[in-house]
């Protein structure tokens, strides 16, 4: 037997939850739902938002304080798509609803947002209990298999672990089950076939916001060292593409850190990074080590290099990869030594391997395509009573707190557009209240 809703949401992550939440709040007292159930979300993990659980390493960096205006620039050519939704639910207005149900929000040195409690458990907390408080149900277990248009609404099938199936119908139906990354969290990509059966393109998913591998492992010794707003510049066939700076972090494969990942949107293997850890660039960082050999000849190698500010274990390795012994000393050094060393502090040649894959980006590029889909509402042009929310989308986010935040501002758009239609659909005379004419709370 088919359970009737006035609206399904499959995927309960950031997205998700947050749509149900709106929603049904803006329904709740004003709408009684057609039969039975009202606001449902299916989540195919026994437990929802588990991505949104491992964001920001735990500490779930979920907004950013600059203006908002300044958002846009950080999703490529989707900031045109995002723009609507991102200002009519911003990052302040995000913070309000967060602080009013009792989770503050601290800003970080750049402005990333964090809750004060550095818990993303707190924030997946009060999004599971806006959603009971207000009416929807959340069911977990139960992941979506197919999804069609059945007269003027939605048939939604779901498969749960011990192979039982249900079928569920509403006039509204929207898809927020997120990308393809991270696939332990739940993301694996349902929501492409879900919204391709239901007549929208797929733009080819591709994993971004990953760490690279290095070809050369050599820099690997120095795993867990980081650097703040580091120079690099990108060369491919052997000229300069691009150069851009940001946080880095080595990994025992290669390097990872804020700004790789966002650089990573562009990488391609064999490109090569030119790493500037002296800050100084290379023909300068070379005059200031000729200085500091002039200066103390008989300082050790290692010694000398360290003092121009590189971290210890750096200037060890830049004299290792020179060929240098343990205690070479400044007035042993040859030109080649002198300008390999240079080399590592300035304008260190790491080339990529490869790009982590799904199991390893932050988020996924790619997803439902947005010319089929309006900005403000989030309703697909396709399918009227078809709504998307968060990452299935085709944006992705620098690092920063841009993800969740489109996540949210997405949801909230689909939200207040669902609710409106919803209101429309049983006008009074129906067995439903009339609605009102400004719903927004
Ligand atoms: C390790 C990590 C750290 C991150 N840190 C940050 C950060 O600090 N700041 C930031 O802005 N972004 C961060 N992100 C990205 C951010 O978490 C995502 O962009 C965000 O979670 C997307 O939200 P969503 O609701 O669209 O999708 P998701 O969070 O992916 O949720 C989708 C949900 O749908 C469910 N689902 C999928 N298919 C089905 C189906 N067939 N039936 C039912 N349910 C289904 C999934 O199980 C999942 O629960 C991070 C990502 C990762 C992996």
């Amino acid at each position: 037997m088919q359970k009737d809703a006035t609206a399904i949401i499959i995927g309960a992550g950031p997205a998700g939850l947050f749509l149900a939440a709106r929603l049904a709040a803006r329904l709740a007292g004003r709408l009684s739902p057609p039969a039975g159930e009202g606001v449902l979300v299916l989540e195919k993990m026994p437990r929802p938002g588990l991505k949104l659980l491992a964001s920001g390493s735990g500490r779930c960096n979920l907004s950013h304080s600059g203006p908002i205006g300044d958002f846009l620039g950080h999703y490529g050519s989707a900031g045109r798509f995002l723009k609507k939704s991102l200002y009519a639910f911003t990052n302040e207005d995000l913070a309000l609803w967060l602080r009013e149900r009792g989770v503050a929000l601290e800003a970080e040195e750049g402005g990333k947002l964090f809750p004060a409690s550095r818990r993303a458990s707190d924030v997946l907390g009060v999004l599971v209990d806006e959603c009971e408080r207000n009416g929807a149900r959340v069911i977990a277990g139960a992941r979506a298999v197919e999804a069609r248009r059945e007269g003027g609404a939605f048939a939604v099938e779901t498969l749960a672990q011990d192979g039982s199936r249900e079928a569920y119908g509403a006039p509204f139906l929207a898809l927020a089950a997120g990308g393809r990354s991270y696939p332990g969290t739940g993301s694996t990509g349902d929501g492409y076939a879900l919204a391709r059966a239901l007549g929208h393109a797929i733009v080819d998913p591709r994993p971004a916001l990953a760490p690279v591998a290095l070809r050369d492992t050599a820099i690997c010794a120095l795993a867990g060292l980081s650097f703040e707003s580091l120079a690099f510049s990108i060369r491919r066939g052997g000229r300069k593409i691009d150069e851009t700076r940001g946080d880095l972090l080595i990994t025992h494969e290669g390097l990872s850190g804020p700004g790789i990942l966002d650089a990573s949107r562009g990488f391609e293997p064999g490109d090569i990074l030119e790493l500037d850890f002296s800050g100084l660039g290379l023909e300068r960082f070379k005059a200031a080590l000729d200085s500091r050999i002039a200066a103390s000849p008989r300082a050790l190698a290692r010694t000398a290099m360290a003092d121009l500010g590189l971290p210890r274990r750096l200037a060890e390795l830049a004299c290792s990869l020179a060929g240098l012994p343990e205690e070479a000393r400044c007035s042993d050094l040859r030109r080649e030594a002198r300008e390999a060393m240079a080399r590592t502090a300035a304008a260190f040649p790491a080339e990529i391997k490869a790009v982590g894959g799904f199991e390893k980006a932050m988020v996924t590029a790619g997803g439902v395509s947005l010319g089929e889909v309006d900005g403000s509402s989030m309703e697909s042009r396709i399918a009227e009573g078809l709504y998307f929310a968060g990452e299935l989308l085709d944006y992705d986010g620098d690092t920063g707190g841009y993800n969740l935040q489109a996540a949210f501002s997405t949801a909230e758009a689909a939200a207040r557009a669902m609710a409106q239609a919803a209101c429309g659909l049983f006008p009074p005379g129906s067995t439903m209240p009339p609605p009102r004419a400004t719903i927004l709370p």
